[in-house]
């Protein structure tokens, strides 16, 4: 069954609003890096390249409304342009929380968006419980 787009609830593609000019790149934590290798893990002929990038990758912004959505970038690229290629979706097995995964400039990963109630917002279900697909045509 295919999972609805990643868009908040005023209907604007999440990924589109993540960065924040004050923010400074940081450390993904390991729930973050956990989760990104998770979804990262759908079968697709990008696979290889993002499992190349994973190592290297660095937060760069999160979510302006309290998810825990991230954007990342590959710390030894500049800042791509923020052109979205959706890789794999996931979901945790209560489906209460819903993850997207994106791919930017030379297929690296550059957003993760967790699609989740507020109640859920401080959730950090178990990267290795969530159910990963690729998100398909
Ligand atoms: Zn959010």
């Amino acid at each position: 069954m295919p999972i609805a787009p990643a868009f908040d609830r005023t209907n604007r593609p999440i990924a589109r609003l993540l960065r924040h000019d004050e923010q400074v790149d940081r450390e993904l934590t390991p729930w973050e890096r956990d989760l990104l290798a998770a979804l990262a893990s759908a079968p697709g002929p990008q696979l290889e390249t993002i499992r190349e990038s994973l190592p290297h990758l660095v937060w760069t912004g999160g979510c302006g409304c309290g998810c825990a959505s991230f954007n990342v970038r590959d710390s030894r690229y500049e800042e791509p342009p923020h052109e979205l290629f959706h890789y794999s979706n996931g979901w945790t097995p209560d489906h209460s929380i819903s993850f997207a995964f994106y791919l930017g400039e030379g297929d690296r990963p550059i957003s993760l968006d967790i699609l989740t109630e507020p109640e859920y917002f401080d959730a950090r279900p178990d990267p290795a419980t969530i159910v990963v697909v690729p998100a398909g045509p």
